[in-house]
């Protein structure tokens, strides 16, 4: 497999880099360490070094040259508020906090990425290094293009790799289209009127009210939406009540939907609204939906994501890049940067994800083996870009 050979001879300190994030687990804007080490590793490698966009956000910058081409390589930094449950050497120190979906994985790769580059400037103009903060749900992507990402950083576009349990070591999944969905949050709250729970007759229930919004929230995609298209409304909490024989005056209920293209995500955020209220006056009481949008569709282009696959292939073989791998309903913000600027997110194969092996899962673990590979495909990434550009 042709692994950049500077990068493999680098993999016990890429390693070590990985296992020390893994072990220093920090929470979305608040990556005071791990920004700090990235930007003295990027320091010591000879790049530039912007820091505080977005509050912990660091932009390495590599130039060579006066071409004009610029590349963007995205990593996240943040970990999540899961208690670990490994016992190895390099498992979480902070409680409560851990590494769980191997951003500590993508930080050691594009870090990796950067020194070979930084050392070979096998290129024609310019690479940015983007470690951003608060992936997991703070939409630190979002408020680094909102404080100007790509007005400070031009890039012509922009990549980023993110580790996938259960593709093999090795293999590297990329798509064009949807990827990943538009991840939103609602809130449903019932005002009906308490009583004793003797006389019901005498109040209106927000439970009777409740279980029969639950219900109809369901038929938004299975009788509302196009059966060709994909969407979820999950009810994810039901809040309400506080003891045996009273009916409450009110009951709270929040969820979450996922969907892939715009009109259906209007579709969601109506539906839910008028479901709330015409249920609630069905019974003679009322209902408020707060609809919040978070993270927009994940949506790889086209032009880029046929690049990307290619460079992949030169990397793992091209038996080794899946191009049929089905979107998932999960979220991601670096949607906002791909709403900006041109590119692609791929998936890194990080092995079978077994023994709980899984992202978000409190033994999950990055694959140290993946390392070198992401490595190298970033760095390739951006000499084979930047030498199409200066052709
Ligand atoms: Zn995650
Ligand atoms: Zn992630």
């Amino acid at each position: 497999m042709p692994i950049i050979s500077e990068i493999l001879r680098r993999r016990d300190e890429l390693t070590a880099i990985r296992r020390d994030i893994h072990a220093h687990p920090e929470l979305a804007f608040a990556e005071e360490r791990t920004a700090d080490l990235v930007a003295a590793k990027l320091a010591e490698f000879g790049c530039e070094v912007h820091r505080g966009l977005a509050g912990t956000g660091v932009v390495g910058t590599i130039r060579r040259g006066n071409a004009p081409g610029a590349i963007g390589l995205r990593a996240d930094m943040d970990a999540l508020p899961i208690r670990e449950l490994n016992d190895f050497a390099h498992r979480s120190t902070a409680e409560g906090k851990m590494h769980a979906c191997g951003h500590d994985g993508h930080t050691a790769m594009l870090l990796g990425a950067a020194q070979y580059l930084a050392a070979t400037r096998q290129f024609e103009g310019t690479v940015h290094l983007i470690f951003q903060p608060a992936e997991e749900g703070g939409g630190g992507g979002r408020v680094m293009v909102e404080h100007g990402l790509f007005a400070k950083f031009p890039c012509d576009a922009v990549f980023a790799l993110h580790n996938k349990p259960g593709i093999p070591v090795g293999e590297i999944a990329a798509r064009a289209g949807p990827l990943l969905a538009a991840s939103d949050r609602w809130d449903i709250r019932i005002k009906a009127r308490g009583s004793h729970a003797a006389a019901p007759h005498l109040g209106v229930d927000p439970f009777v009210i409740g279980a029969q919004i639950v219900l109809a929230l369901q038929t938004i995609t299975s009788r509302n939406l196009d059966p060709l298209d994909s969407a979820v409304v999950t009810v994810g909490f039901v809040n309400g009540g506080t003891a045996y024989n009273v009916i409450p005056d009110g009951l709270h209920i929040g969820g979450t939907s996922r969907s892939f293209r715009p009109q259906v995500r209007d579709l969601i955020e109506r539906r839910i609204g008028e479901i709330a209220r015409g249920v609630a006056a069905l019974h003679g009481a009322s209902a408020e939906a707060e609809y919040r949008r978070n993270y927009p569709a994940t949506v790889n282009h086209a032009a880029e994501t046929e690049f990307a696959a290619e460079v992949a292939a030169e990397i793992c073989g091209v038996e080794h890049v899946l191009r049929d791998l089905p979107p998932s309903m999960g979220g991601e913000d670096f949607s906002f940067m791909l709403n900006a600027c041109p590119g692609a997110m791929l998936w890194l194969g990080n092995g079978p994800g077994e023994d709980g092996c899984v992202l978000h899962n409190a033994r999950y673990d990055f694959n140290d083996n993946a390392l070198p590979i992401g490595a190298s495909f970033l760095a390739r990434l951006a000499e084979r870009f930047l030498e199409k550009r200066a052709l």
